[in-house]
């Protein structure tokens, strides 16, 4: 553990000027330089290919286009940087903060982009909070960019607006119907209520993801930006990389972390990237610390693990590991080995960057994830599932029956073959992925509320909110 590493002042060995604060990869740096360190990695990876050059560098007049043309490209390369107020997106977005600010200063005031910051809130979340923190860093942190760097809300919620489909899955069969409408009246139609059904922790956490995911992308779509800013370090990388394989959802590694391929689901609008891919989580703590960031972060304790003067009351609350998500435990054994063994972290994400997607069998993707379909999971499934009951045969097996059927259970198996029938009579295919599967077959009723993901979908507009008068 680095914290139990002896801790002698020492010189920092990149200027060998002021004295070292933070240890990290076995060198010990100042504050300074170690922002430069951080700050330079994400700096590559903007200017990794010339698709995201285009997007960040300041254009000028040159040989394929005008002045007049170069203004409009600047003015259009717009990002959009999904803030959770976790460290590494915050890290992320003060990176770009502080790359408009150079621009402005070295370019004459100009700059090659800008930026609109999207926070997804859910229905319980405090909003007082996230005002107040927006608020400070619109007015005060970011103030010098005020005109370029842009905040905006959306509600989970959102996800429900427009028309609704209900997808429920045939567990003898392993078939899947879509129909219109909320078949379900004992479901909930709201996105919270749809969470707190989930039966544990790593299926709620896979729809989360995925909702807000969607209303990203979707956001994205509809306000044109040319890319979307992921804050995920290494170590999340690596962590998203292992739970999808334990999930059954390997398949989805390699177009999850592309940066390379626009977005065909959204019509090819924009490409993904993740700038802090070659920084570990634990070096994006330090750096809030250095920077003094710490103090806009909500729900997350930046670990002080690589500082030399510890902070001291940094730990995160411990949970028993029953209540922990697939993701929690991945995360949770990355977090150990990332102080002294953090090249499996960088084995991990190299080797997930090597994937390729498998060739997909469907024409239609998941009905739910919406990630190709490569396998024939109901196939594999029926032949390893023995879903016929015995027959009823004597008195004494047609009364218990009965008063099976009486039973809670036995009226919860009625209520499904009810609905199971209506969706299989009236309801069209609806595709699914392995993952989606196995997570539907756990569901109540195994049928989910769910958009039509369509192209009228696409289109509906996400309604912003305004939480702070920022006076525009
Ligand atoms: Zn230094
Ligand atoms: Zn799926």
């Amino acid at each position: 553990m680095a914290n139990q590493r002896s801790v002698k002042m020492s010189v920092c060995r990149r200027c060998r000027l002021q004295d070292a604060s933070v240890v990290s990869r076995k060198e010990w740096f100042c504050n300074e330089c170690f922002q430069k360190f951080v700050s330079a990695k994400q700096r590559k990876q903007m200017m990794c290919e010339p698709y995201f050059q285009d997007i960040f560098k300041v254009l000028y007049q040159d040989k394929i286009r005008s002045a007049e043309e170069a203004g409009l490209q600047n003015q259009q390369s717009k990002v959009l940087v999904p803030l959770s107020f976790g460290s590494s997106s915050l890290v992320m977005l003060d990176i770009l903060n502080e790359t408009l600010t150079e621009q402005k200063q070295t370019q004459r005031g100009n700059t090659g982009f800008q930026i609109d910051v999207l926070i997804c809130l859910k229905a319980g979340d405090d909003r007082d909070t996230y005002q107040k923190i927006v608020k400070e860093l619109h007015e005060e942190r970011y103030a010098m960019n005020h005109e370029k760097l842009k905040f905006h809300f959306i509600s989970e919620e959102s996800f429900y607006d427009g028309e609704l489909r209900t997808i429920l899955l045939d567990n003898q069969g392993f078939a899947s119907k879509s129909i219109k409408g909320q078949l379900d009246l004992s479901q909930n139609s709201t996105v919270e209520k749809l969470l707190a059904q989930c039966p544990d922790k790593s299926s709620r956490k896979d729809l989360d993801t995925f909702i807000q995911r969607h209303l990203i992308k979707k956001y994205a779509y509809q306000h044109n930006h040319k890319a979307i800013l992921w804050g995920h370090s290494m170590t999340k990388l690596a962590d998203e990389t292992i739970s999808l394989i334990v999930k059954g959802r390997g398949s989805q590694i390699s177009p999850l972390l592309s940066d390379t391929e626009l977005n065909p689901l959204y019509e090819n609008k924009f490409k993904n990237m993740f700038p802090l891919k070659d920084v570990l989580l634990s070096e994006i703590d330090a750096y809030c610390y250095t920077k003094g960031l710490e103090g806009f972060l909500v729900g997350y304790v930046a670990q002080d693990t690589l500082l030399v003067n510890k902070i001291g009351d940094s730990k995160q609350p411990t949970k028993m590991v029953k209540q922990l998500s697939i993701n929690e435990i991945a995360r949770g054994y990355f977090d150990d080995v990332e102080a002294d063994y953090s090249n499996v972290i960088s084995t991990v994400v190299r080797t997930a960057y090597k994937l390729a997607e498998p060739k997909s069998i469907c024409s239609e993707p998941c009905s739910i994830c919406q990630t190709k379909i490569h396998s024939d999971a109901f196939r594999w499934l029926r032949a390893i599932t023995v879903n016929d009951s015995h027959p009823i045969e004597n008195d004494e097996e047609a009364g218990l029956f009965a008063k099976w059927r009486d039973s809670e259970l036995g009226n919860e198996v009625i209520e499904y073959m009810k609905l199971k029938d209506r969706a299989f009579q009236d309801g069209v295919d609806a595709p699914l992925c392995y993952g989606c599967m196995i997570n539907l077959n756990r569901m109540r009723n195994r049928n989910v509320l769910w958009p039509q993901n369509d192209e009228e979908e696409l289109q509906t507009v996400l309604n912003e909110f305004v939480l702070a008068d920022d006076g525009e």
